[in-house]
């Protein structure tokens, strides 16, 4: 059995099929004709963006994100790549030539940088810069339109572009030697829900061709010795998940409440308008965390107060009434917005980043706030401040949210009169002080995924510590727990909006705890109020009970599992 990481879910039998691409072989030499080498390039690029438009266009119809590839298009418009690539053929390169030394100066700057969705950028330039390259030599790609049943493939890096070609109908599964959770494949792969296993070293050299091979997306296992007796069970495993998938789908447009009738709001996490159509989808009841940092990224400056007008009020709108919670910039930490130029620091996640960041920059913060003040005349707009440590942070932000609501009011300008302040609640200090700060929020909010690191002081991108990093350790249930009833205690509700609000076996722990909204990945949606429905709150209390009086992290997540 091979191991990688599980980054969509699903079991894949099937056989596999290794693609290794043409090898790309030019000879560099001048051009004679500089003028009608650059057309030749023109030509190329002007193939290569009606080429990805179709397929974005294609994406958009699968319900898959055809943004990526748009973004491979406008990053080849831009003028300083294109004009890079001009000036190397006015100095005496073949258009190939000129395409590689452009593309590998990007790749070289993108992976040089600390932040992961930077880096996640070189990818997409070493796609652009090999398709590029074929359209100039007219290399055909290979076909991965039209593949034989049960195909798993296996690949050394799988691209935006490669998934959007994929005959989906005969993918079983893929496998890839490259990648992370993060990336464009791995999110593609879950929106085009073919089970996925990422970063399986060698695994082109270590999976025979042909074989039957078993893809477990879930574990992240790839199994290629194959007897009866595992094939029997992981049918049997295929099966119960497109059951489960099936189940989860009559819950369709039905409230979300427990098996014993508590009510229970079930939300979407979101990081830019584009992500609406796939909320939408989900029926979710509301977002309950949109992730304004990602409208910063992948741009020189920030964007305007206009422009993030435009943004909040589309959801605002595009959502209808429900409600929607839009988190101020979370900068800093392993988000990195480089026309900031915020300085390097030796611990960035204990450092200036997110309400810290902002409070020193009010002016900028200001424009954000205005332009969610404005955006609330269109729908039900909260705002939501991240990483919150102390009572002065939140105490300002109202003080600024106030003093904008008197700028608007005299200038005419309608918003939400009422307009709700929540806290994030994913800080040990913040929890310490649940109390305090529930005097002064309208919600709380909690982000497990840096509750969880912050508590456990282990970085959840380190290896070496990531067995620390869970959840159901106990400090961090009673982290949990205790947050929740402080926003009990004084009557203000409380959400979840961290990865932990989706997992099935922290749900009954959740329920007890008396958590108010779960806000998940649109893609969870169905599960969590399948799962939420099945659920007795009273049985629920008695589990908490059990689960809290245990001592470890193996205890709690074996018998939470075992339930
Ligand atoms: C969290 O920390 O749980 C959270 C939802 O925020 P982010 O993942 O954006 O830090
Ligand atoms: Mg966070």
């Amino acid at each position: 059995m091979l191991k990688g990481i599980g980054a969509s879910a699903g079991i894949g039998i099937g056989k596999a099929r290794k693609l290794i691409e043409k090898p790309i072989v030019y000879a560099a030499v001048a051009p004679a004709d500089p003028a009608a080498e650059k057309q030749r390039l023109d030509d190329a690029v002007q193939k290569f963006c009606e080429r990805n438009e179709a397929r974005a266009k294609r994406m958009d119809a699968c319900g898959a994100d055809g943004e990526i590839l748009r973004g491979h298009i406008a990053m080849l418009s831009d003028p300083y790549m294109l004009s890079q690539m001009q000036e190397g053929i006015e100095g005496g390169a073949c258009a190939e030539k000129a395409v590689e030394t452009v593309c590998d100066m990007f790749i070289a700057a993108f992976s040089a940088t600390d932040d992961e969705l930077t880096r996640q950028r070189a990818t997409d330039v070493s796609d652009i810069k090999k398709e590029l390259q074929r359209i100039l030599l007219g290399i055909e790609d290979v076909d991965l339109s039209s593949l034989p049943p049960q195909t798993v493939l296996i690949v050394e890096e799988l691209t935006p572009s490669m998934t959007v070609e994929l005959d989906r109908e005969n993918v079983a599964g893929i496998v890839t030697e490259r990648g992370g959770r993060t990336s464009h494949a791995a999110i593609l792969s879950r929106s085009l829900k073919i089970p996925a296993v990422l970063s399986v070293e060698n695994a082109l050299a270590l999976i025979p061709s042909e074989k039957e091979i078993i893809v477990d997306g879930s574990t992240g296992e790839v199994y290629t010795d194959i007897d009866d007796a595992t094939r029997a069970r992981f049918i049997e495993a295929q099966k119960r998940f497109a059951e489960q998938a099936a189940l989860e789908e009559q819950f369709r447009g039905k409230p979300t409440v427990t098996k014993n009738g508590v009510s229970k709001k079930l939300y979407a996490n979101i990081g830019s308008p584009k992500d609406l159509e796939a909320v939408l989808a989900s029926d979710a009841e509301g977002v309950g965390l949109f992730r304004t940092e990602f409208l910063f990224m992948d741009r020189d400056t920030a964007p305007t107060e206009e422009e993030q007008f435009e943004a909040y009020k589309a959801v605002a709108v595009g959502m209808h009434g429900k409600e929607v919670i839009i988190r101020t910039l979370d900068v800093g930490g392993d988000k990195n917005i480089p026309y900031l130029h915020m300085k390097r620091e030796d611990n960035p996640f204990m450092g200036f980043r997110a309400v810290r960041y902002c409070l020193q920059n009010r002016e900028d913060y200001k424009i954000q706030l205005r332009a969610i003040l404005r955006a609330s005349a269109y729908g039900n707009v909260a705002i939501m401040v991240p990483l919150v440590t102390r009572v002065d942070e939140i105490c300002t932000v109202r003080t600024m949210v106030e003093e904008l609501k008197d700028e608007l009011d005299a200038q005419n300008i309608l918003y939400k009169k009422d307009i709700q302040v929540g806290v994030m609640m994913e800080t040990p200090a913040a929890c310490l002080i649940a109390d305090l700060l529930a005097a002064h929020a309208d919600f709380f909010s909690i982000g497990t995924n840096d509750l969880t690191g912050y508590i456990m002081a282990a970085d959840r991108g380190n290896a070496d510590v990531g067995y620390l990093y869970s959840t159901f350790d106990p400090a961090v249930l009673r982290a949990i727990r205790h947050i929740i009833a402080a926003a009990n205690k004084r009557g203000i509700p409380c959400g979840m909006c961290g990865e932990a609000a989706a997992d099935v076996h922290m749900l009954p722990l959740l329920v007890s705890f008396g958590l108010d909204e779960f806000s998940v990945n649109p893609t969870s949606v169905l599960s969590v109020r399948s799962a939420l429905s099945a659920l007795d709150s009273t049985a629920c209390d008695e589990i908490a009970q059990k689960a809290l009086s245990m001592e470890t992290e193996a205890e709690v997540s074996a018998y939470l599992s075992s339930l």
